[in-house]
């Protein structure tokens, strides 16, 4: 089963999320703010599969958590998907020069964004 670590500080959206996402044969793992969610990434232990980040978090925003993840060697081969609440012009750019393969928006179209983590996980696998 393929694991997913979504970091989302806002209750409602982890709880819809996490939701969907288990309904979808995902594992869930959660963290609830940057700082967490950076340590569970870098925790060597829980291989994860692929990362869910909002952008804007309490303490370390996703923008410094993405630039972290994708800095280190054990967590830079790690699929992330930015998640912002609005579509602001630019945001998808900031995102990937933070290092992130992906972006999507708030509220989150489940069929669009599930695609986004087949195609990101499922070429993981073809790597030797
Ligand atoms: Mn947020």
């Amino acid at each position: 089963m393929k694991k997913i670590l979504l970091v989302e500080d806002n209750e409602m959206n982890r709880d819809m999320l996490s939701r969907r996402l288990t309904r979808g044969g995902f594992q869930v793992l959660i963290a609830e703010d940057g700082l967490r969610g950076w340590e569970m990434a870098a925790t060597a232990e829980t291989a994860i599969d692929l990362i869910l980040l909002d952008m804007s978090l309490p303490g370390i925003d996703g923008w410094e958590v993405a630039r972290r993840i994708k800095a280190g060697p054990d967590t830079s081969g790690i699929p992330v998907i930015a998640l912002t609440a609005h579509a602001m012009a630019g945001d998808r750019e900031k995102a990937i020069a933070a290092g992130c393969d992906d972006y999507d928006t708030k509220p989150v179209d489940m069929p669009r964004l599930l695609e986004k983590i087949d195609k990101l996980t499922r070429s993981k696998e073809v790597q030797p």
